[in-house]
């Protein structure tokens, strides 16, 4: 069962690594796939540009067991949409189960997203709580959660894919937001990303206002 941790990554933090480590470990995955996107179309577009967020990416998840980065939407032109993503992972291997991996924040936006009903088709998706944010009692995704939400494991291996699995895992109110805005103030952002992650961020000044400005 392969993981897809789709994100901006501007920058990767420890909000998004140790979930995914959780989830890995719990539910359990083969991998998780990270994803990181190149034109995000339900948000404003990143601060730094996509090999930087590679890079920072690389910084984090290389040598680490079961994490794998996926760039097929770099090279993919036009606005990054996770359906077209999660078809071409269904074309390469089709019995293989798929989980897409989003903070429950994300999830809340799913609705808007481009074919998200044939999203929940393609795959499971596993939602990480997130501190703050609630799950959606109404509208599509509350009858998407009475439809289809599992609480049990199992039904990930077992079914296809259209489960909905909310998944507790340490909550850390990291935001990418909150990092840029410190690394912008000269503030240090150590301990809220991984050190190579932070090495970037501080050398290349990526987040910092230019010199003279
Ligand atoms: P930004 O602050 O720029 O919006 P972000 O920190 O939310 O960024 P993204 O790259 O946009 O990071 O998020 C990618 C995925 O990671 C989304 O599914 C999001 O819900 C999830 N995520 C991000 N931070 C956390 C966190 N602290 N806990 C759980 N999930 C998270």
């Amino acid at each position: 069962m392969l993981g897809i941790f789709g994100g901006t990554f501007d920058p990767i933090h420890f909000g998004h690594l140790r979930p995914a480590l959780e989830l890995l470990q719990t539910l359990p995955l083969d991998q998780i796939a990270w994803v990181p996107c190149r034109q995000p179309p339900h948000r404003e577009q990143p601060v730094a540009s996509a090999d930087t967020r590679l890079r920072m990416l690389q910084a984090a998840v290389d040598g680490v067991a079961g994490f794998e980065i996926d760039r097929r939407e770099l090279h993919r032109a036009g606005p990054s949409y996770m359906v077209d993503t999660l078809r071409s992972l269904r074309a390469e291997a089709e019995q293989r189960r798929l989980c897409l991996l989003l903070g429950m924040d994300a999830f809340r936006g799913l609705a808007a997203w481009h074919e998200w009903r044939t999203i929940t088709e393609l795959a499971h998706v596993v939602v990480a709580e997130r501190p703050g944010w609630q799950r959606p009692a109404a509208g599509e995704l509350g009858a998407l959660i009475n439809a289809c939400a599992t609480r049990s494991v199992d039904d990930l291996h077992r079914k296809h894919a259209g489960c909905i699995l909310f998944q507790p895992v340490t909550q850390l109110e990291i935001s990418a937001t909150a990092i840029r805005s410190l690394a912008q103030a000269g503030k240090s952002v150590r301990y809220l990303v991984p050190d190579g992650v932070r090495d970037i961020i501080e050398h290349e000044r990526v987040y910092a206002p230019p010199k003279g400005a």
